[in-house]
């Protein structure tokens, strides 16, 4: 009988006292710096070729994950994030190009909507014919997979938590806009305008970058809350060149909305 209430009470204070764990991302070294800064009681994992930091913000709980660049990474990076440290929230945030004209170097883009603008195919064409990106067709599906009861989750594009959204949106910012957009993913950097215009065009793209899909991917797969949160660093439209301290703007605005949390 002791056993059996000694037994029930570690299983309720176990849930009672269970503390939300935050994962929060960068790809490189200018994304993630300011970020580790901001941890008291920081201590450094390295796990592969990955680095996690763990420390707190605040009373909270908070991993500082440098994904490095591209969507393997972010993909790898964001599993062992998950396996390891069990967060109950996940944040990727980082620079990005701007596809949408009316956006500027420093204006914040919350990922409403997260798109693999690398995942296309195209029809048959012969020997001869020229290849023309107009022509490519997006992917049906982009995830394809089986839960544990293997029933089959397909989705095609993915999306930050509504409600972290919500709260993202009042987080006070003064070095540009804050908006809700689309982010667009792929191991790609475009600064051709037409390419740009076009992907903007056919997938109302805010701003492209290398890692988010990957990242809101994996949460997905593991149902856990996710939050993208994108800086313009460059902007073709505009003749923006990458400005390297929008990096601690993006992280700035993160540690500010992290702390809005409840
Ligand atoms: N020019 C820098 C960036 C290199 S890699 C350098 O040479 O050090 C690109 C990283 O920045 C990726 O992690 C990606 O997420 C982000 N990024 C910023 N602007 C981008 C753009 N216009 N296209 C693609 N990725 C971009």
């Amino acid at each position: 009988m002791k056993k059996i209430l000694l037994g029930l009470f570690l299983v309720v204070s176990s849930l009672v006292f269970a503390k939300d764990t935050i994962l929060v991302q960068g790809a490189m070294d200018i994304e993630v710096d300011y970020l580790v800064k901001s941890l008291t009681d920081a201590k450094k994992e390295q796990i592969g070729a990955w680095t996690f930091w763990k420390g707190k913000i605040g009373e909270k709980d908070v991993v500082v994950s440098q994904t490095e660049v591209g969507i393997t990474n972010g993909a790898a990076a964001t599993t062992i994030g998950i396996m390891k440290y069990n967060p109950t929230l996940i944040i990727n945030q980082g620079t990005a190009g701007g596809h949408d004209p009316k956006l500027h170097a420093g204006d914040i883009v919350l990922a409403k909507d997260i798109i693999n603008i690398g995942a296309f195919r195209t029809e048959f064409k012969d020997y001869g014919v020229p290849s023309d990106q107009k022509d490519f067709i997006f992917f049906d599906v982009v995830q394809r997979i089986k839960d544990a009861n293997g029933n089959k989750l397909e989705n095609k594009t993915f999306s930050s938590d509504s409600k972290m959204l919500e709260t993202a949106m009042k987080v006070p910012y003064k070095n540009g806009k804050v908006v809700e957009g689309t982010i667009g993913t792929a191991d790609q950097w475009n600064r051709e305008l037409e390419r740009i215009k076009l992907l903007h065009e056919t997938y109302n793209t805010s701003a492209e970058e290398m890692e988010t899909v990957a990242a809101a991917q994996v949460s997905k797969a593991f149902n856990i809350p996710f939050m993208g949160i994108r800086i313009l660093s460059n902007s073709e439209h505009n003749r923006e060149d990458f400005n390297p301290e929008t990096a601690t703007w993006c992280q700035e605005f993160t540690v500010d909305f992290i702390k809005s949390l409840k």
